[in-house]
């Protein structure tokens, strides 16, 4: 395990274990979902990620962002979509802020990184992977808004 601090949370993470686990994948909750809101994902995935989360990801063995579930939450007041999902590494939390609610709840530690994308850690793991179960997992949870990219008309 190597110690990796994040914003207000500390982490063991396994980064060897984690990189197995998702290597080879590209099958994540989006692509096998496949609707209108889960192909906007996919499309926006390459640009949505701050830097600061991408290199945490990479910090933790996520070499490329693999969701285990994504969902889409209506119109934004700015303009594109709301969006929510998580995604899991292998390792456990050993300090940070505790979550105030259940796991998807608006009133968790959720900390915005810029560009009104918003994180917060929790212990345990929804709908993981096959090949991440049986691991002490962290979910890294997120909300933000995406453009509506797909070439059919952007939902009401
Ligand atoms: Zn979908």
């Amino acid at each position: 395990m190597t110690r990796v601090s994040f914003l207000d949370w500390t982490f063991d993470a396994d980064i060897d274990a984690t990189r197995e686990a998702y290597r080879g994948v590209d099958q994540c909750a989006p692509e096998e979902c496949g609707c209108d809101y889960c192909k906007n994902w996919v499309l926006a995935r390459g640009s949505m990620y701050p830097a600061s989360i991408l290199e945490f990801l990479r910090d933790v063995g996520i070499e490329h962002p693999c969701e285990a579930e994504t969902w889409e939450a209506g119109p934004a007041k700015s303009g594109g979509r709301n969006y929510a999902g998580w995604l899991h590494f292998i390792g456990k939390i050993t300090a940070g802020p505790e979550p105030r609610d259940s796991h998807a709840s608006p009133n968790n530690p959720y900390v915005d990184v810029g560009d009104g994308f918003n994180v917060w850690f929790w212990h345990g793991a929804h709908l993981p992977l096959d090949r991440l179960k049986g691991h002490d997992l962290v979910q890294v949870e997120f909300y933000t808004v995406l453009p509506w990219l797909l070439d059919t008309p952007e939902p009401p």
